[in-house]
This record gives C-alpha cells, structure tokens and sequence, in this order.
C-alpha cells in the first residue's frame, strides 16, 4: 500500500466469486443486471461498481469483453511508461492482476518484460487467485528476470478464495501450488473475511497451506468494494488479524478513491 504502482489488469478469470457480500450459499445478480446493457458502456469509467460479487466483474465477464481491447506488447510498454512520471521506471512497480493473470497470459509476460521500455522495472506483484501452476517456461524466465545480478523481485499476492466468494473450497484452495510460487518469489496470502465463520474458514486454510510448507505472511482482508461495507467491518477484521498474529490489508482505494474502476 502506497507505493507507486502501475497496475496491467488482464482479462479473463477461472472464478466468479458471486458469492462476497452475500448470504452463505446466494449468489449475487449485480453483474447479470448491469451486464443486460454491457454494450451501452463504452470505458471502464462508466460502469457501476457493485457491492456484491467480483468488483472487478468486468474484467472477465464475456460480455465486457469490447473494454478490454487486445493490444501488442510494443503499445502496452508505451502506455506504461506514458503514465510513470518521469515516462520511465524509477520506484515504481508493476502490479499484474485481472481477472486471473496466471492463466494463458503466463506465455505473453517475457516478451512484454524483455521489451526496452521495461528494462528499469525492478519489482512485480502478481495478483493471483493462487490456483494456477506456473508453466515449466514461465519458472524458468522468472529465474532468469530475477537472476542475482538485476536485483529485482517478484511477489504473489495470493488472494485464496475461501467460501464466502461462492467458490468450491477444493478448487479454490491449492497448497501445493501456492508453495511451488514459493521457489519463485515472495509469497503472502491475502484472505478476504466479513463475518465469524468467514474467520474459521480463514483458519481452516492457513492450516492446510502450513501442512504443505507455505513459509508466507498471512493478511486478512475486510470485504467491501464500497466504502459504507468495508467501513463497517474493517476493525472487526483488524482484530480477527492481530489475535491471530497475522497481518491486516486495508483496501486504500476504498477510502481514497472510492474504488472506482482504474483505481
Ligand atoms: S478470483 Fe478475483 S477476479 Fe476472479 S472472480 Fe474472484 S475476485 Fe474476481
């Protein structure tokens, strides 16, 4: 939190998480009724956020797809370095998140790393659901790009999804392969909580991550894309966090920008 961070979000997810916000075993419609008139919404900056399910629905449901244009590397990297401050990297990192960036785009990231305008990058956080295996391809140039010699690092933020997104515990919790991200880089988990048994579930997983040799920090998360949600149980899940001697996430672009899209 705080540091200047250029955020490349992908589309495409292999979750829906209508479950956040709601009742145990409810599904949230915000999406489907906002998507009845998908097309009438020509940028991001247009669409409503949501108080339930993924606040970043747009980002992989098919029918956002025309905001999310598929673009080349050589204009990615220029619109980058258009929006660092001094048009090239200083401080800053990279924040790659989605939908899911580890799925297929997982073969696209070397080109757009080994492209000259990313050359000053030192730092890159993926934001993952931490259910996708790193390819054989994708170890392997991670290794390279953070070779001793260009002092640079890599993090997964690993977002597991517990049951309160809606989403099978068996498909959503993976140890073995969060710990493989381990090899890879600096790993943490980042568990989105609102109510008690949402904490219970939070327990249940550090454990099963632990029995698998996870070594990371654990933060928890307060749900809520709106600010009138996560205000309300934001201090219940700081204190859920140091009774537990993990950490606490605040969402800063709640507060500071009322998580409008691009923020
Ligand atoms: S994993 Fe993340 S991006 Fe995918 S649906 Fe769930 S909250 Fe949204």
């Amino acid at each position: 939190m705080g540091v200047p961070s250029v955020f490349l979000r992908t589309f495409g997810c292999n979750f829906t998480c209508d479950g956040f916000g709601m009742s145990r075993g409810e599904r949230s419609n915000e999406r489907n009724l906002i998507a009845e008139n998908a097309e009438s919404f020509k940028s991001y900056q247009l669409l409503p956020l949501v108080s339930t399910g993924c606040d970043s629905y747009a980002s992989w449901d098919p029918r956002f797809k025309h905001l999310s244009p598929l673009l080349d590397v050589d204009t990615i990297a220029n619109t980058i370095c258009d929006i660092l401050p001094h048009g090239y990297w200083q401080d800053e990192h990279l924040v790659i998140t989605g939908g899911e960036p580890l799925l297929g785009w997982q073969r696209s990231y070397p080109d757009l790393l080994n492209h000259p305008k990313m050359s000053g990058l030192k730092e890159i956080t993926f934001e993952t659901n931490g259910t996708q295996e790193l390819s054989q391809d994708f170890k392997h140039y991670l290794g390279e790009w953070t070779a001793e010699e260009w002092d640079r690092e890599i993090t997964f933020s690993v977002s597991a999804k517990l049951p309160a997104s809606g989403e099978k515990w068996e498909e959503a919790i993976c140890p073995k392969i969060v710990c493989e991200y381990e090899k890879r880089g600096t790993v943490y988990l980042k568990l989105v909580v609102s109510t008690a048994d949402d904490i219970l579930d939070a327990e249940r997983a550090v454990k099963e991550f632990r029995a698998a040799g996870f070594k990371g920090h654990v933060y928890l998360m307060p749900v809520g894309g709106v600010e009138s949600v996560y205000t309300l149980n934001a201090k219940n899940v700081a204190l859920a966090a140091m009774n537990r001697g993990w950490r606490y996430s605040d969402r800063l672009q709640v507060p500071l920008f009322k998580n409008e899209w691009g923020t």
